[in-house]
């Protein structure tokens, strides 16, 4: 009896490593909390093969799914993760069905809204697990009231649309994936968005302090004028812990060994995201600007999209893709990574001074639980909508000028860099994220908003789960 009056919740992330990872962490709270939770996983198996290693406490479901037969013909990657999980809805009603008991919750990714259907046809309360900021949600709720309706937003970049609650937003800062009204992707998104007021509630990766004026414009109900905005609830920032869970945590990475020896607080970081890449014009014109910032940097470095390389960098490549001697005259000072860092560890070490980041709400979060400020470089998906609130509406980062063209100046790169590093406003930039990290901190523990928000919406789960037993 005991067993079946344990909480369980499914917890179903889109696909890709990518959404997999934060619903690991969302479901160790849970776990924490003494909630059962089962993972279902529609493809990445090798991803959830290492996780299930890591994570023996967490039970992980694989999801089968026919093959959509239309691999290559997808305008956009996100069309073809919205058809896989259509599909895969006859496979996650099969497995909630077997299981032995129902489940309290059915907590799904922001991409699987058809879910939703599978959840309301088993009167399983669904959940959307948001896990980009919390302002993101504000504007996908509203943005089916104010959504340009007679011209694409791509045709009127320097045009100001206004959500509730975030700062007034051009519409070439709007999410790429809504800038062409007549594509596919738009559509998709447009007609997800209504449908998300139909889950139960919002479980979102941020915390209260960091987004209160979304928070707030949301709890009014101001984002979904004549329905109402389902409970919000902030419980982040969840961030990976680093390396501890890799199973190979004796291995160092060496990058890590040369920040050791670099002064406190000396170096920046230059890191865009899994899956960030400049051209090679870009690299070098970044090159010059770290070399005459005369600051000590770590720059994770991928091939250029037009070098089509799908292997790893190697050494000789990135040779002939910076600056003449570049290499030589910055390594005393300088390191660059090829590929990947282990971004976490570096935000984490005293040395890392500044972080020049792509604006993904990752590493937002990762910035701010480290207290390092941040150079906001956006290059696709909601990251330019992220650049606005990290910039005017948290006071984070600052923004490289040129972003949107065609190639970033070295001299931006370098004044940016400078400014952070030396001038009286990189010092309030760095006092202000320290306070955030402080914040953030609080947040988390024990009474704190975003603990105090996850016991609430557990409580709202139990609720409903005994009153159900009563009948
Ligand atoms: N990341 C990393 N090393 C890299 C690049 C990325 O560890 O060289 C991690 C980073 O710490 C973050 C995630 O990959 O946790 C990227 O997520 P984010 O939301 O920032 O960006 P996305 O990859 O979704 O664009």
């Amino acid at each position: 009896i005991e067993k079946q009056m344990k909480t369980t919740v499914v917890l179903y992330p889109s696909l890709g490593a990518g959404h997999l990872n934060p619903m690991v962490e969302l479901a160790k709270v849970f776990l924490r909390r003494g909630v059962s939770v089962i993972v279902a996983v529609v493809d990445s198996p090798d991803a959830m093969g290492r996780l299930a290693i890591a994570n023996p406490d967490i039970a992980f479901q694989h999801l089968p799914v026919p093959p959509t037969g239309k691999d290559d013909k997808y305008s956009h990657p996100i069309m073809r993760t919205i058809d896989v999980l259509r599909a895969a809805n006859p496979a996650l009603r099969s497995f909630l069905l077997e299981l032995p008991a129902p489940v309290d919750a059915l907590v799904v990714d922001m991409f699987c809204t058809d879910a939703i259907d599978v959840a309301a046809e088993l009167d399983i309360p669904a959940y959307f697990f948001f896990t980009s900021a919390l302002a993101d949600l504000a504007i996908m709720l509203h943005l089916p009231y104010n959504f340009p309706r007679t011209a694409s937003l791509k045709d009127m970049p320097e045009a100001v649309l206004h959500f509730p609650g975030v700062p007034p937003i051009r519409a070439m800062d709007m999410a790429t994936t809504m800038q062409d009204r007549e594509s596919d992707i738009a559509r998709a998104r447009l007609h997800q968005c209504p449908r998300m007021p139909e889950a139960r509630g919002f479980l979102v990766n941020s915390f209260d302090w960091l987004e209160a004026r979304a928070l707030e414009a949301l709890r009014r109900g101001l984002c979904t004028p004549g329905r109402s905005t389902p409970p919000v609830y902030c419980i982040g920032p969840l961030v990976q812990p680093g390396n501890t869970n890799t199973g190979r945590s004796w291995e160092r990475h060496a990058c890590l060994e040369w920040l050791d020896t670099q002064p406190n607080r000396s170096v920046v970081f230059l890191s865009f995201g899994s899956m960030g890449t400049f051209s090679a014009a870009q690299l070098r014109e970044t090159a010059r600007g770290l070399e005459n910032s005369g600051h000590r940097f770590l720059w994770v470095v991928r091939y250029p999209p037009e070098h089509q390389q799908s292997k790893s960098m190697e050494p000789e490549d990135l040779e002939a893709l910076v600056p003449d001697g570049f290499l030589e005259r910055t390594r005393e000072r300088g390191l660059v990574v090829r590929n990947w860092a282990p971004q976490m560890e570096v935000l984490r070490h005293d040395a890392v001074g500044a972080f020049v980041t792509h604006c993904g709400w990752n590493s937002a979060l990762e910035a701010i639980v480290s207290g390092v400020p941040m150079i906001c470089w956006p290059l696709y998906s909601e990251q330019r909508m992220n650049k606005v609130h990290l910039v005017e509406e948290m006071r984070l980062g600052v923004v490289v000028e040129g972003y949107e063209k065609e190639l970033v100046k070295a001299d931006q790169v370098e004044a940016k860099v400078r400014l952070v590093m030396e001038s009286d406003e990189g010092k309030k930039l760095r006092e202000r994220i320290v306070m955030a990290k402080e914040m953030a901190a609080d947040a988390l523990k024990e009474g704190g908003s975003s603990d105090v928000a996850f016991g609430e919406f557990l409580k709202g789960l139990k609720k409903k789960s005994s009153a159900e037993l009563k009948t």
